[in-house]
């Protein structure tokens, strides 16, 4: 089978570091091409990057030469975790040069013909493409926020068996989420920081698009009410959660237990290499799931949700844990770019 072509944007930072280790071994693509900023243009990879993963850097990347993400090579598809500031213009352009670009970064998840995409949970919206435009081929869709993804996920089974009016969510972020270098370590060692700057935003509106109804045309936003509080705490990976739910249709814990348990995804059928066999793991433990113990689940692709029991103010409360470099953002992105080669047409045919 022929591989894909791909390229990595932003492959030096956080984000780009996982996207390299999750590619260098993936069986539909192959990494033709690494990008970072200017500082690193023309070092080798393994020169240039601060490693900080415990396996090696791949050796099929090792000594590839970082270029500018504004040169565009022979990929046909690029996974960007370049930085929000600079990422509008240059994904643009690669889309404009018939590259379908799977972005992790802020500024495309906003415009309305732009798919945001949890592969589980909104696999019909890609579908939006369409409307995009892009000679050649290009387009461009959307890794939501790495909290959203995993909050989307834990949701899903309820909306769909009872129906959600309101979400509280407060969130425990690990420091690898905020990139590298991150969080100055004077800052976060021993402490918690309150509301990450642009956080909670996120939270609160990515939702009413994932959840939105998608009549073939266009979105019809979810109305889905949330409130987010965002705090940033000293681990290195995995997001905790604590959500209380109001519910549409009144019902008892057991009921809720089986519809986590038993959720069937709307993926389930596609059979991508992510695919986490269970997207969810639910722990009946009251005191799971934990960061250090349940990141990695399912190669950390899986969310993990536990601590279920009434809430007095809403109807239910929990918690829920995902891995935000992997599931929140390189695997997540991984993940969409196989259903994208599954059902873009254009791509179709090239697996
Ligand atoms: P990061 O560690 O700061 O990495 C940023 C990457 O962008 C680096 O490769 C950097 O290259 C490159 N870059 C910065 N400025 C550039 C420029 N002017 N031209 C070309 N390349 C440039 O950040 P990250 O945590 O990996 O996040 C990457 C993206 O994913 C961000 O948009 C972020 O919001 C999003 N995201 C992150 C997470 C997470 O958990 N970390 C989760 C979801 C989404 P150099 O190394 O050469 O500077």
């Amino acid at each position: 089978m022929k591989k894909i072509p791909v390229a990595v944007l932003g492959a030096t930072g956080a984000v780009g570091q996982r996207m390299v280790l999750l590619l260098a071994s993936h069986p539909w693509f192959e990494i033709v091409q690494v990008c970072a900023s200017e500082k690193n243009e023309g070092k080798s990879y393994a020169d240039a990057v601060s490693w900080l993963l415990p396996d090696p850097v791949p050796s099929a990347v090792r000594s590839m030469v970082l270029t500018s993400p504004k040169l565009a090579s022979q990929a046909k598809m690029a996974f960007s975790a370049l930085d929000s500031g600079i990422a509008l213009s240059i994904e643009k352009k690669w889309a404009e040069e018939g590259v379908a670009v799977v972005t992790n970064a802020a500024p495309h998840r906003v415009d309305p013909t732009v798919p945001l995409v949890v592969p589980e949970v909104n696999p019909d919206h890609i579908a939006l493409v369409e409307r995009q435009g892009f000679p050649l081929g290009g387009m461009i869709v959307a890794n939501p926020n790495c909290v959203t993804i995993g909050l989307t996920l834990a949701l899903k089974p309820l909306i769909d068996c009872f129906g959600i009016k309101s979400v509280m969510v407060t969130t425990f972020q690990a420091t690898s989420g905020a990139g590298f270098p991150g969080v100055p370590s004077l800052s976060i060692l021993d402490n918690i920081v309150p509301n990450i700057p642009g956080e909670e935003e996120k939270i609160e509106n990515e939702p009413k698009k994932i959840f939105a109804r998608f009549d073939g045309a266009e979105l019809h936003y979810s109305s889905i009410q949330i409130s987010a509080a965002s705090a940033r705490v000293p681990l290195l990976e995995g997001h905790l959660k604590s959500v209380s739910v109001e519910l549409c249709t009144k019902t008892t814990i057991d009921a809720v237990q089986e519809a986590f348990c038993n959720y069937r995804f709307p993926l389930k059928d596609f059979s991508l290499p992510s695919s986490p066999k269970h997207p969810l793991r639910f722990f009946s433990e009251q005191t799971f799931p934990q960061p250090r113990l349940h990141r990695m689940t399912d190669n950390g692709m899986s969310i993990s949700v536990g601590a279920l029991r009434p809430c007095s103010v809403g109807d239910i409360k929990f918690f829920t844990l995902s891995h935000n470099t992997t599931r929140g953002a390189a695997g997540g992105s991984i993940l969409l770019g196989e259903l994208l080669t599954k059902v873009s047409p254009c791509l179709v045919n090239t697996i």
